[in-house]
């Protein structure tokens, strides 16, 4: 804000908000600041939104959109469900005084959803997951990497809508330098999420082609099945920078460098739970991020693999039965990677200790590695 003396008050503002000074930063310190609530509250609406991301998507074809689950509704919530019909999550994060998250409760019929297909839509792309137990397949494992897909994109252009309706109001009442420096980091996340949804609109067009061809040939797919009872599900889109042994894999924040997501659902299956990854075919990261979890010893690899999910995905459901049965030490260890802020940046602590009864029971890949 170096020469702020010299900005008119009908010139362009410096926060680059492209309006007039004095409709925008002029005054700013005077202005009432909105309570934090309130700003959670905001923050919350902008990441609703209701579209259907289908690529047949149009008036006339779509009908009501509709609360998709992100996680199979038939056998995999049902399977994490309490006697009062409930799963545990953490989010929306709340902290307690330690500055843990704490755990909810949420009903099943809104646990882990979107609004991003319509009835129609949802159901025609996704019979194949709900009507039968998952069975591994090119087909069931691409519909779950895309069901990742269409939901990271989502939720970020919620965070893009979010950022951006955000920035005029987070510096009120604070003084120039803070003004600045609050506008300054809130650029570099604008930038950081453009470019993520970017990205992810191009990887959503190529998997849109795959999923109206049915041609699987440009993915590559890794299904783990572990015997044992499922105690989590999720469906995420995590963006590898390291693999389990804390090799760089890709750096983020470079803006020259293409991010690489791996797509991540945990489901139930006949066996008991499936561990689904996929990945487009040139990504090297996922690649060697699944890799690097293949190298472990199988009873490390199921607890790596939760502790992985807990750390880098906020969409995840757990089961009370599950959850009761680890020690106060555990619970605190899986808040505590729950709770990271950023686990791109620093290695979560993974331990060693088994948190998970699973024993695994087959390995399948689809493609080349
Ligand atoms: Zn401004
Ligand atoms: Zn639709």
């Amino acid at each position: 804000m170096a020469g702020l003396q010299k900005i008119g008050r009908n010139d362009p503002c410096w926060c680059k908000s492209g309006k007039k000074y004095k409709h925008c930063h002029l005054n700013r310190e005077a202005e009432k600041p909105l309570p934090t609530a309130a700003l959670l509250n905001l923050n919350r609406q902008q990441f609703i939104k209701k579209e259907c991301l289908h690529p047949h998507a149009a008036q006339g074809v779509c009908n009501g959109i509709i609360d998709a689950h992100t996680v199979q509704r038939a056998r995999t919530l049902q399977s994490l469900l309490d006697s009062d019909n409930h799963v545990h999550t953490f989010y929306p994060a709340e902290r307690d005084a330690g500055g843990l998250l704490k755990v909810h409760r949420k009903g099943w019929r809104k646990a882990s959803t979107f609004t991003g297909f319509c009835g129609t839509h949802d159901s025609q792309t996704f019979a194949p997951l709900e009507v039968d137990a998952f069975r591994f397949s090119a087909e069931s494992t691409f519909l779950l990497s895309y069901r990742a897909l269409c939901h990271e994109l989502y939720q970020k252009q919620g965070a893009a809508r979010s950022l951006r309706q955000l920035a005029p109001l987070l510096d009120r009442g604070l003084p120039p330098l803070e003004q600045e420096e609050i506008q300054r980091r809130n650029e570099i996340q604008i930038a950081g999420n453009q470019k993520a949804v970017g990205e992810l609109v191009s990887q959503k067009h190529w998997a849109d082609q795959a999923l109206l061809s049915q041609t699987y040939s440009d993915w590559r797919f890794v299904c783990l099945e572990f015997e044992g009872p499922l105690c989590i599900a999720t469906c995420g889109a995590p963006t590898p920078t390291k693999d389990i042994e804390g090799n760089q894999l890709q750096v983020l924040h470079d803006p020259n460098n293409q991010l690489q997501h791996l797509y991540l659902s945990v489901v139930s299956c006949p066996v008991g739970a499936a561990v689904v990854l996929g990945w487009r075919k040139e990504f090297v990261a996922p690649e060697k991020m699944v890799e690097s979890l293949l190298r472990l010893q199988n009873d490390m690899l199921a607890t790596f693999i939760v502790q992985y999910v807990f750390a880098h995905l906020e969409n995840v459901c757990f089961s009370e039965s599950w959850w009761s049965t680890l020690d106060l030490k555990q619970q605190h260890h899986i808040r505590q990677l729950a709770g990271i802020a950023n686990p791109y940046y620093t290695q979560p602590p993974y331990s060693t200790e088994s948190l998970v009864p699973w024993k695994l029971a087959s390995l399948h890949r689809y493609g080349e590695a």
